[in-house]
């Protein structure tokens, strides 16, 4: 289940391990936390991440979207997996 939600730069920006920001100028998603050889940035800068304030900073909030993943593994009811198409 994805969830997607608009940035608001006056309220803190939700980040997590199942928190995507996508850029809606070049389509790059960018993990809101560090993983290994992520991104820290997308290719037009609109969305970058700071890992060491742990923040997220926008150049311009309207043109980033974020995507929460509900249901991570573990928690939340079992997802039954569907033969493929
Ligand atoms: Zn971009």
């Amino acid at each position: 289940m994805r969830e997607y939600f608009s940035i608001d730069p006056s309220k803190p920006i939700p980040r997590g391990p199942d928190v995507t920001y996508e850029c809606l100028k070049c389509g790059d998603v960018i993990p809101s936390v560090e993983q290994a050889g992520s991104p820290w940035h997308c290719r037009c800068h609109t969305v970058k991440l700071d890992h060491d304030a742990h923040r997220a900073s926008f150049e311009d909030p309207s043109a980033v979207r974020g995507i929460r993943e509900s249901g991570s593994p573990g928690l939340g009811p079992r997802v039954s997996r569907q033969p493929p198409q």
